[in-house]
């Protein structure tokens, strides 16, 4: 007899039922089982050709990561069976969330079908996952869905090995499984024959609509009443993400690649950025000033069944919550929402997850958001130990590093929020307890003394008697870079909006030559005063002011005076992202920040139309020291004597790719004296299209290999898988 483990994404997958599919038709005997989190597989024989003949017909969504054989005396039959699961090493995750796949699309779309428009409707190939389980092994008994016992007819479907639910774990039918109910804005159940159909047409005709699925709620409304909607919501211009009826009726709105079209049908099903063809006022509507907008493709049973009923070609569809709160996951809480109607289930959601968001820059994926349909996935390090790293405090991922695996939560919200924080530890027991975790050697959280993640980190340094570490914010963006790219170690241009420095001062224009031991900072952007902190992120004239005062120029306040007294005592700061707000703010194009990386966002469509015409000054670069400063203040100098004479798009342009172009070379010089191969960029400023393909250009032009990010988000929600691979190597050097 042989034993064969498999290990990898081996379960909720149908690899049981393949596994039996195959030892039948080859005649074997013996049995397979799930053993904690791998699959455990008996035969009397014929091992090379069970494997060769398993490969063949691996189900879509398994990922064999190993394969051990070995010799084995222990119990076996005179047939081939699935046996009871038992509770064995647990080292690899569940999958994530499956769209809908074509096979139960012809159920669910076939008269008389059992499955025919039923809300519920998967299989092995596709549905909840993720957000259904609460331990491994994937059985019923460890989802949300044992509290819904199959019917006689789903028991048979399950039971018999030529039927395509041939044990698949979270089946169910109209008969046995959850159900839809429509309520009114009271928490009232609307009496109605076919809830879908009222809901739809209730959407049609306006109203604002909340929609339950697999792992959280979502608020839609109609294409034609976002206006209304954004005055109902309170949330003035920040991004709202559609879905659309099907791929055709995308391409009528947006501009779409080959790449971009794939990502969008895949499983995943994630909200992609795409461009705007113009004429859609609802485009507009949805992500005001910008050149994208998010849109995403009906994943689950209840989208179709919507679309099944809806006239229009789509609606919004966004998280519903509080504004800075977790997505809604509870029925009696959905209704503080104050919406018009409510089509509910009653199964429960035991993990949130937020949709995932991202764009496409060549064939790199930039996620903004990576949550469902990516999470849990496995980032594998040449490490040892346990490490969890709680990010940052915006855009919050935790991150978990076992068995040289990285597992990020999925999207968790921002720090400031008490909520926020109790969802993050939850998310990292879920984890803890997936991977039976025990011991945790390091807990790794950011430099900043006053992030909220810190007291996180300390109450779990505190319950697994584990070491803390502090990282500097953009040595972990660096590293998550590395480790998107499986490399160690390289020349890295960080760039986002505000990270705590080493020394105390605001950094975000930084290259670093860094690797997982250490880092040292090559060069930065030249240090400016961020007129009273924090207040200066959002009221973005305050930095434009700087500038104006710096470079002998004016820009009229109301509050002048206070500002120039201010300035002489602000914290010092070498943002990126804050030059990009001064410079959306000198030319016109956005006057406040309302969210996260709005004007940088507003100034990428001025960068499109842009072109290289305006001079700028050469070079920018001067040494400090051991330090290189590449000094804005020539650029600002231009951008004010330019402005009124020249087009604001070739200033912004200009402007822009001589900061990018002084970036590269400072990067270039470091790379050549200490023989890096590589120059990356990361960091929330990295998602901008042209500030990423000028970055690119420069960088091959010298010959170097330009790093992206494609695994790991360039943003903040990245941070914990930096800080998870530091903090590892960090336990080797113990
Ligand atoms: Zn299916
Ligand atoms: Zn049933």
């Amino acid at each position: 007899m042989h034993r064969i483990v498999v290990y990898g994404v081996v379960q909720g997958v149908g690899f049981r039922p393949t596994v039996y599919r195959v030892a039948k038709l080859l005649g074997l005997r013996g049995w397979v089982k799930n053993n904690g989190s791998n699959v455990e597989i008996v035969i009397d024989r014929d091992v090379e050709s069970f494997l060769a003949e398993l490969r063949k017909n691996l189900p879509v969504n398994a990922r064999i990561e190993r394969i051990d054989v070995s010799e084995y005396s222990g119990m076996s039959f005179d047939d081939f069976r699935i046996l009871e699961s038992s509770h064995g090493v647990k080292d690899f995750p569940p999958p994530p969330d499956l769209a809908m796949c074509d096979a139960c699309l012809a159920d669910f779309y076939e008269k008389g079908n059992r499955r025919y428009m039923y809300a519920f409707t998967n299989c092995t190939d596709c549905g909840a996952r993720f957000t259904v389980i609460k331990n491994m092994p994937f059985d019923r008994i460890n989802t949300t869905m044992f509290e819904f016992p199959m019917c006689r007819e789903c028991n048979s479907e399950y039971e018999h090995p030529a039927n395509r639910r041939f044990h698949a774990q979270t089946i169910s039918c109209p008969e046995c499984g959850p159900r839809y109910t429509l309520y009114d804005r009271n928490g009232t159940p609307v009496p109605v024959e076919n809830p879908f159909e009222k809901f739809a047409v209730l959407i049609d005709a306006g109203k604002i609509c909340v929609l339950k699925g697999y792992g959280g709620m979502h608020i839609l409304c109609a294409l034609d009443r976002i206006k209304y909607f954004r005055d109902w919501y309170r949330r003035k211009s920040k991004p709202f993400a559609l879905m659309m009826r099907n791929l055709e009726t995308v391409e009528r709105y947006a501009y779409l690649s080959e790449i971009e079209r794939e990502i969008l049908l895949s499983r995943a099903r994630p909200i992609v950025l795409l461009k705007k063809k113009a004429g859609f006022e609802c485009l507009e509507d949805a992500s005001p000033g910008l050149p994208n907008f998010g849109v995403m493709l009906p994943y689950a049973p209840v989208h179709h069944l919507i679309f099944q009923h809806l006239k229009s070609d789509g609606f919004v569809a966004t998280s519903a919550n509080v504004p800075g709160e977790p997505m809604i996951i509870e029925n009696r809480e959905a209704f503080a929402l104050n919406a018009d109607y409510y089509l509910l289930h009653n199964l429960k959601i035991h993990n949130r997850c937020d949709d995932s968001v991202l764009r496409v820059y060549s064939n790199r994926k930039f996620f903004i958001r990576k949550s469902r349909g990516f999470v849990p996935e496995a980032l594998t390090i040449d490490a040892k130990g346990t490490v969890i790293a709680v990010g940052a405090q915006e855009n919050l991922s935790a991150s978990v590093l076992i068995n040289g695996k990285i597992y990020t939560t999925q999207y968790l919200g921002d720090g400031l929020s008490y909520n926020v924080l109790q969802y993050m530890k939850g998310a990292l027991s879920h984890y803890l307890r997936l991977f039976n975790v025990e011991h945790v050697d390091t807990i790794c959280l950011d430099l900043h003394p006053g992030y909220t993640t810190r007291s996180v980190a300390f109450a779990l340094a505190k319950k697994f008697n584990a070491r803390t570490l502090e990282i500097q914010h953009h040595w972990a963006h660096a590293v998550s870079l590395f480790v998107d790219n499986s490399i160690s170690n390289g020349v890295c241009i960080a760039i986002d909006g505000t990270g705590y420095g080493s020394d105390g001062k605001i950094w975000g224009g930084e290259v670093l030559n860094a690797g997982m031991k250490g880092f040292q900072r090559v060069g930065h952007l030249s240090e400016f005063p961020l007129i009273g902190g924090e207040t200066a992120v959002n009221d973005i004239g305050r930095v434009a002011f700087a500038f104006a005062e710096l470079t002998g120029n004016n820009l009229k306040r109301e509050d002048d005076t206070l500002l120039r007294a201010l300035m002489k005592k602000s914290v010092m700061c070498t943002s990126f992202g804050r030059v990009l707000d001064a410079l959306s703010y000198v030319l016109g194009v956005c006057e406040e920040r309302t969210y996260d990386g709005e004007p940088a966002m507003k100034l990428e469509t001025l960068l499109m139309e842009g072109k290289p015409w305006v001079k700028m000054p050469d070079s920018l670069v001067e040494c400090n020291g051991d330090e290189y400063v590449i000094n804005v203040l020539p650029v600002f100098e231009k951008v004010f004597e330019c402005r009124g004479s020249e087009k604001r798009a070739d200033i912004a342009y200009a402007a822009v790719a001589a900061i990018v172009k002084n970036f590269v070379d400072v990067a270039i010089k470091s790379a050549n004296e200490y023989g890096m191969k590589y120059i990356g960029v990361s960091g929330g400023v990295s998602y901008n299209d042209v500030i990423v393909s000028l970055f690119e250009k420069y960088v091959k032009q010298s010959g170097l290999t330009p790093l992206l990010h494609d695994r790991v988000p360039n943003g903040d929600m990245g941070i914990s898988v930096g800080q998870c691979a530091i903090g590892a190597h960090d336990i080797e050097c113990v």
